[in-house]
This record gives structure tokens, sequence and C-alpha cells, in this order.
């Protein structure tokens, strides 16, 4: 069977390297375990949003719609965060094992590398209703694999953006230019990011992180879809606004180095009567939490909302849907302000808001063409 439909969108092959010298070892049980256990990684960080085509011996390919990522930016982002825990997960299984075997000790000569396109492919289902990608587009992604990037002082671990992609991407995302000649296809171009300082940059982050003991106010909810998905519904402006009560515009200013991230603010109008607030982002790790200081803007309204640390978590269910916790800390801790916060109707309101919060926010991802890993009953506090 073959669709005739055409769809656009992003193609991702997600690469590990090392691997054909560490196949070729003597202890093939241990190399194809780690293997194994590294794939594995890499196709959960990556699908959904992505979707999953599969497994091509040492690499993993997927592919999403144009609408999966309204700003290319959290297509970019779902790479680092693939890269940091791959990296993450060498260093844990290099600390850990004792064994002594070839492949053992070349764990950490295994890398990763991303090559990436944007353009237009066919869907096709096989007799066992997997699906498969055609098309030229899908082929140049697959020869990009062969390039010369890491050739002499090049990047061993890096994202290479073909300028399909690139015209995709946020603007603050300028990268060195690389172009590589294929038959048939001629001179390809794009850009390439090196992945190693995005790493020790991660890495060094500093943390600040709200626990459930030192929080005001903690609220929770459930939702089918995944972490990954959710995420962009918080932090990307125009997807919060379509759902989120209360809410009449949100605008983001991103941090100095053009990113959404530590550094970066959002400033929200609830419209007429009530004060606007700015979130000024002090921590922030996709997909799990971010963290920010809230604050009240002069409107005419000023006070409306007590000046606040919050954590917004999105912790992974079984099943492949979300938990969202949001906690809240007000700063200052006098007896008055306190009670203000904890009696005032303003907690009281936003406890009904978030509880119910689920119910747009469920119906906006759902619209945006996205499938719910399963379906979960709302259960909040
Ligand atoms: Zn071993």
């Amino acid at each position: 069977m073959s669709g005739d439909r055409r769809y656009e969108g992003y193609l991702l092959l997600a690469d590990i390297s090392g691997y054909t010298a560490f196949l070729t070892g003597t202890e093939l049980e241990h190399a194809h375990a780690i293997i194994r256990e590294l794939t594995k990684l890499i196709r959960s960080r990556l699908a959904p949003p992505m979707k999953f085509v599969k497994l091509e011996g040492d690499a993993v390919f997927c592919y999403a719609d144009v609408a999966a990522f309204a700003d290319g930016e959290r297509f970019v982002e779902l790479i680092e965060v693939c890269y940091f825990d791959f990296a993450n997960r060498l260093q844990d299984m290099t600390r850990a094992t004792t064994c002594k075997c070839d492949a053992c000790k070349a764990i950490p000569s295994l890398g990763l590398k991303f090559v990436t396109h944007f353009g237009s492919f066919m869907i096709e289902e096989d007799d066992d209703g997997r699906e498969d990608l055609a098309g030229p587009d899908v082929i140049l992604v697959h020869r990009l694999l062969k390039n010369a990037i890491s050739d002499g002082a090049g990047p061993q671990a890096y994202a290479f953006f073909t300028d399909g992609c690139m015209r995709r991407m946020p603007t603050w995302f300028s990268l060195p230019r690389h172009s590589e000649t294929y038959d048939s296809f001629g001179e390809v171009t794009g850009g390439v990011y090196d992945l190693q300082p995005m790493l020790e940059e991660r890495r060094a982050a500093r943390r600040v992180y709200l626990s459930a003991e030192d929080a005001d106010f903690d609220g929770r909810f459930e939702t089918a879809f995944a972490p990954e998905v959710v995420w962009q519904y918080f932090v990307d402006p125009e997807k919060r606004l379509r759902w989120q009560p209360g809410q009449t515009a949100v605008t983001a200013e991103p941090n100095p180095a053009g990113r959404m991230g530590a550094g970066a603010s959002t400033h929200c109008a609830h419209g007429e009567g009530t004060a606007d607030g700015l979130r000024e982002y002090l921590d922030w790790r996709p997909f799990s939490y971010f963290t920010n200081r809230y604050i009240s803007l002069r409107n005419g309204n000023e006070g409306a909302f007590l000046a606040a640390m919050e954590t917004t978590e999105f912790t992974p269910l079984d099943g492949g849907g979300t938990a969202v916790t949001m906690r809240i800390r007000i700063e200052d801790r006098s007896e008055s302000e306190l009670r203000r916060f904890l009696e005032h109707e303003e907690s009281a309101n936003m406890r009904k808001l978030f509880h119910l919060a689920w119910i747009p926010l469920n119906k906006a991802i759902e619209e945006d063409g996205f499938l719910p890993a399963e379906a979960v009953a709302p259960n909040g506090d």
C-alpha cells in the first residue's frame, strides 16, 4: 500500500558513532546490550513529539509533521536534551561498569551525531501496518550521514541542519556553515551545531527547584500526552495562550543568548482590572521542569499577585502521560503576607483554575494532531 498524500516536516537521524569498531570486538554480548540500552534511550528522548519510523543499525530514524513544532527552538531543544541524556548515560555506564572486556572498556569512545533536513515525503504502510517514509528528501537525509564534519578538528558530537531545516529555525540560531556534495543531489549546504559546549553549559547550570515541603501552593493534574509535548504548551507563548485560563496575552523575551531558558522572561496580561505578571526564568530543564520568579507588573493594579517563586514540573506517567505539578512559594515570609496568600481567594481561585487546566490544555494539544499515549483520568489534589 502506498499513500499518495505528501507530508511536509522534519526528518531526523540520530546515529551512534564508534559503533562499527565497537561491534567488531569480541565481547558481542556486552556490546549488543550497551547499544540496545543507548538506542532505547535515544528513541524515548525523541518520540513523541517526533514519530519513530525505524531503527537502522546504529541509527534512529524519526520525523515530525510541520505542525509538531510551532517554534523551531523546540526542535533544537529536543536534540539538545537527547544528546545531554545520552552523554550522561554514557558517563554513568562508564562509571558503573567493573567489566574489563573490550566492549565495556570502549563505552567512552561511543558518540552521537544528528543529521536533520526539512522537506516533503510520503508515508507508506507495509503489510504489518508499519509506517515507512519515501521520497527524495528521505534519501537525502540518509546520505547526510556520510559527511566530513568530524574530519580534522571538526566536532565529534554535532547536529547538522540543512538549509531547508535552518529556514524553520529562530533567528538566534546561526551556525558555522558546512557543505557536502552527493550524487544526484549536488551540493547540500547547512549549519553545524557543536553539541559539546552545550553539554558543558547544561551540566554547569545552576539548579533552582521548589520542593513540595517548601511550597505554599502545590497543584497537580494529569494529562495523557508525553512531557515533551506538554512542555511546548507551557513555554511557547501562543500555545500557552490557547489553554491557560484568564490569560489574554503572553509575550516572551529571550535571554542574552537568544534562547528561552534561564535569563529569559515572559510577560502575561490577564485583562481589564487585574495586574500583568512577569515570569523570569531561573532554571530551565526541558522536559522535566522550569523554575521562575513571578512578579506583578505596575499597570494600575500592582500588588494583585504576590511576588513568588514557581516550579512547574513534568513527570512522566506509566503509559506515556504526564503529571504536571505547579508549586509556588511566596517571597515575603511574614505571617500577614502568608495568611493573605493562603486565605485570600487568589490561591483558592488559582487552585480551581489549575485543577481544571487539563481540559483546555488537552483540547489544544488534540487540535494540533498529537495522539494521547492512553486515556488518563484527571487526578488532581
Ligand atoms: Zn563487558
